[in-house]
């Protein structure tokens, strides 16, 4: 028995056309529809015909939905068809030389007729537009599905220096990638950046947009925005859900989620963080020219900074009782022409981002055009603690424990960049992230290669 299907390939491609809201063209219709792009382009043709689409050749072209679907009803369609038959089985569609077909139809003949007529009269008042929202609706719900069951071969929380060039390395094995980032990069604060070979004094911010525009170019990466709030373990990797709900799946998990910096309460500080108050001498003491240069001690580590940063100005130590100096640490402030000045300091004063100077708890200003801190610093994502990471206490904070291969303590999760390591800045993190995206490369494969050998071996 012969069934008609132009009716179901018309409703078809509507209302993909509908959902997808552009001009579609027969092969991208082929896809959806599961079908070939001949028949997508008969059924088309038949539809310009009825004056439902029309059509744009060339780069950029394709079929255009010109109906308003609202005033579309499915008996139109079924009359502009030229009222092919519903039912598969009625007299319409009998192989002639089937004598069982003819005694089955003749039975029922009446009752085809009435089903018939039912079922156009239901035609004329179904919308197509009512059709096509029901169909979005549901395509979006199967969307969502798809993204949740998709398995990426590693999923990257934290797109910046270490996350894309851990990202770039695995995209270029032609592995599965996502990255997610919530593109609040450490550095944010600061105009440019600086040391980072080849790109020296360019914004930071432009570096990652570049960087992210390489990596999207690779078939197998995709990239979302937004943060991820929560992380499991599965039987098939790590399971990451975003804030927006979303959950994606992976076989690896690579942190590179970075750390803030936990600037100290002192008055004048945060409005000048990254551009005139600083924490790294290498990143940007050489723009401040020489002149005189402040450290305030803000940790037990500052009293480094000062002697390091003798070699850029003339540096005044911010003494603070907190953090007392031994003799040693002195003389050797002072072997490097160091000033200490002991009487704590309480503001930091000046037109923002300029400074004047450090305002003394005696009231004096000592001037300087630049300050540096040393901020504690904290994960910038709670992600690894929640999903059971173990840390390491660092001379400022913590890092996330790994091994010699970026592994965590945690199965299948790696960790890279300012998160995972003591020592910061974009070159060390991006050589970070690539040393663990190698090391996933690496357990990816180990990985796929028992899988075989055990199928071969059942
Ligand atoms: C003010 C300042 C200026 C600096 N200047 C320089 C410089 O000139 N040269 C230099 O070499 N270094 C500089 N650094 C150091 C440099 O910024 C860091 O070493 C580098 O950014 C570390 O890279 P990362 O990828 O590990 O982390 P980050 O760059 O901090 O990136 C972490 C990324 O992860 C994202 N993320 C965090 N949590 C989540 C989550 N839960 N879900 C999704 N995404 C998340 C963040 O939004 C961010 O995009 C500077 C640092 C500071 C503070």
């Amino acid at each position: 028995m012969k069934h008609d299907s132009r009716l179901s390939a018309t409703l078809h491609a509507l209302l993909h056309m509908a959902d997808h809201g552009k001009p579609m063209t027969s092969d991208h219709l082929a896809l959806c529809l599961r079908t070939n792009p001949v028949v997508v382009r008969r059924t088309m043709a038949g539809l310009r015909e009825a004056g439902f689409v029309t059509s744009e050749r060339g780069h950029g072209g394709g079929w255009t939905l010109v109906r308003d679907l609202a005033s579309v009803s499915l008996r139109d369609i079924h009359l502009a068809l030229g009222e092919p038959v519903l039912l598969p089985l009625s007299p319409a569609t009998e192989n002639p030389g089937c004598l069982v077909e003819q005694a089955v139809n003749h039975a029922l003949d009446d009752t085809f007729r009435e089903a018939q007529a039912l079922l156009l009269e239901r035609f004329g008042q179904i919308r197509l537009s009512d059709l096509a929202a029901d169909f979005s609706r549901r395509m979006a719900t199967h969307n969502m599905q798809k993204e949740i069951t998709m398995q990426h071969d590693a999923i990257i929380v934290g797109g910046s220096f270490a996350g894309l060039a851990g990202a770039l390395v695995l995209a270029r094995t032609r592995r599965r990638v996502l990255v997610i980032d919530a593109g609040m990069p450490r550095n944010r604060f600061a105009a440019r950046s600086h040391g980072v070979l080849g790109h020296d004094g360019r914004a930071g911010g432009e570096l990652l947009a570049e960087a992210r525009a390489q990596f999207l170019a690779y078939p197998s990466a995709s990239l979302v925005s937004g943060e991820a709030v929560a992380a499991e373990t599965t039987e098939e990797g790590i399971a990451v859900r975003l804030a927006d709900g979303t959950l994606h799946q992976g076989r690896r998990m690579l942190i590179a989620t970075g750390v803030r910096d936990d600037l100290p309460a002192i008055p004048g500080l945060a409005e000048r963080w990254g551009e005139t108050v600083l924490h790294c001498p290498y990143c940007h003491a050489y723009e401040i020219g020489g002149g005189p240069i402040g450290v305030l001690a803000t940790t037990a580590l500052s009293h480094h900074q000062a002697s390091l940063l003798a070699d850029w100005g003339d540096t005044t130590y911010f003494a603070d009782a907190n953090f007392p100096l031994d003799e040693a640490t002195a003389a050797l402030l002072s072997a490097r022409n160091v000033r200490i000045e002991d009487t704590p300091f309480t503001a930091v004063e000046g037109s923002a981002p300029g400074i004047d100077g450090v305002r003394l708890a005696d009231g004096r200003l000592v001037p300087v055009k630049a300050l540096f801190i040393g901020a504690p610093l904290r994960m910038a994502s709670p992600l690894a603690q929640q999903i059971g990471c173990a840390f390491d206490e660092t001379r400022l904070g913590v890092k996330i424990r790994t091994d010699g291969f970026k592994q965590t303590t945690v199965r299948n999760v790696f960790a890279a960049g300012d998160a995972a390591t003591e020592m910061h800045n974009i070159t060390l993190a991006s050589a970070d992230g690539v040393f663990a995206a190698l090391a996933i490369h690496r357990s990816l494969i180990e990985e796929d290669a028992a899988t075989s050998l055990n199928a071969t071996a059942a």
